[in-house]
């Protein structure tokens, strides 16, 4: 038995992931708090800015890798851009390179 740090609960040892870090070997939260905890860091991330280009450019990368292209743009080639550019100008601005490629094929 072993108690959740995050919902205070004591539970079995099955109900917490294995951690090698983790006090006795297992992570130090239930595996129904973690999975609360990793979702709203993840729903955070993208509203961010940061995790917003980086979702976009992970798209936009696994699309070039479908179509064989060679896509060149980096993150901090975007995030520079970013700071002068509103996202939505920054989307349509990669949907028209996706188009172009469509095209061109
Ligand atoms: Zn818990």
């Amino acid at each position: 038995m072993k108690l959740c740090s995050v919902c205070n609960m004591v539970l079995k040892f099955e109900h917490f992931s294995k951690s090698k870090t983790g006090h006795l070997g297992y992570q130090a939260s239930c595996k129904s708090c973690s999975q609360i905890r990793r979702k709203a860091y993840n729903d955070k991330r993208m509203m961010s800015k940061e995790g917003h280009i980086r979702n976009i450019l992970t798209k936009i990368k696994s699309r070039a890798k479908l179509k064989n292209l060679a896509f060149d743009l980096d993150f901090e080639y975007l995030t520079n851009y970013s700071f002068k550019l509103d996202l939505k100008i920054l989307w349509l601005t990669l949907m028209k390179v996706a188009q172009r490629d469509n095209i061109a094929h």
